[in-house]
């Protein structure tokens, strides 16, 4: 019997649920000191133009490392992050790094917009219009350099307040991408109600390109629906020329992915830029 083995059912539950608490509570504690202990790193992926192979633009994606747990995974820290409200500090930190980069780019000649992955929790609480623009201002960044990546999300209950936040920053020249689309359920209604100027295709739809009849449907149909509302259509999670192929053939005019380059340090970005513009300048 279960009695048998000295502990019931319960007793296992009740230690197994213990201990992921506590794994969760360390992860927290350890989360809270990230930045102060400089844990924290932000890499940069290239978006490559499908038509000319160039890095057109970047997209920021932040790394931890923590002394003893190692790397960890942002698809597990950031939705922790957005659990207790730490992603607001995270979101902003990320912010300052990146326009400090673009910064010093600049001052190399290096012209990359670059996006940044901002939360729908930081969306509906923080004033985005004015952080964006004073920081903007204190590096003396074009405002077309910066890329806001946004997704659709329950969290955001307040739309009309984030979508006027959004065109105010808009008109200033700041650009907005539609992260991760196809996977949630108001990407329809984001469309319509948002200031997005590019649009990218989550990476599970082409996991299965061009096998797939129903993949290769779905896909047709959000490029087609993308051109028609004048919007840039960013393949994400292109990993085989196969793929690569088949966006290019479908008129999709960025990919990013690890067949053309993975996340990494902004000075491995910065060397591929600079022998970038070496070769269009010869
Ligand atoms: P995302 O914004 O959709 O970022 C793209 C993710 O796809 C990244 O995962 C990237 O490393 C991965 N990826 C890129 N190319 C390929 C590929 O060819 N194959 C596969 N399998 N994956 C590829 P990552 O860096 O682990 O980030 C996961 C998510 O965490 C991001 O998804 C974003 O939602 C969030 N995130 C990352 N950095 C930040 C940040 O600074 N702030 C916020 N709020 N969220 C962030
Ligand atoms: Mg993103
Ligand atoms: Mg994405
Ligand atoms: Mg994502």
């Amino acid at each position: 019997s279960v009695k048998a083995n000295g502990r019931n059912g319960l007793q296992l539950f009740q230690e197994e649920m213990a201990q992921r608490s506590m794994q969760h509570f360390t992860l927290e504690a350890a989360l809270r000191n990230a930045i102060d202990n400089h844990e924290l790193e932000v890499h940069y992926q290239p978006k490559v133009d499908v038509k000319t192979g160039a890095i057109c633009s970047s997209e920021a994606l932040l790394r931890w490392t923590h002394p003893e747990l190692g790397h960890v995974s942002p698809a597990k820290f950031i939705p922790l992050a957005e659990e207790n409200g730490l992603i607001e500090s995270i979101d902003q930190w990320v912010m300052n790094q990146v326009c400090q980069q673009l910064k010093q780019w600049q001052t190399q000649g290096i012209a990359v917009t670059t996006a940044i992955n901002v939360s729908p929790i930081s969306l509906r609480h923080r004033n985005l219009v004015k952080e964006v623009k004073d920081l903007l201002n204190h590096y003396d960044i074009q405002p077309e350099l910066l890329q806001l990546e946004i997704t659709e999300s329950a969290f955001i209950d307040d739309i009309e307040g984030v979508a006027t936040q959004l065109k105010t920053l808009n008109d200033f020249g700041v650009t907005v991408a539609l992260d991760d689309f196809g996977t949630g359920y108001s990407s329809l209604s984001y469309l319509a109600l948002l200031p997005i100027n590019e649009l990218k295709i989550d990476g599970s739809f082409i996991q299965n390109i061009p096998d797939c009849k129903n993949s290769d449907m779905l896909f047709k149909a959000i490029t087609g629906m993308a051109k028609n509302l004048k919007l840039k259509v960013v393949v994400e999670g292109v990993e085989t020329q196969r793929q690569l192929d088949y966006v290019k053939q479908l008129g999709c005019d960025v990919v990013q992915g690890y067949l053309t380059g993975r996340p990494s340090t902004a000075s491995v970005l910065e060397a591929a830029l600079l022998k970038q513009n070496a070769l269009e300048t010869v």
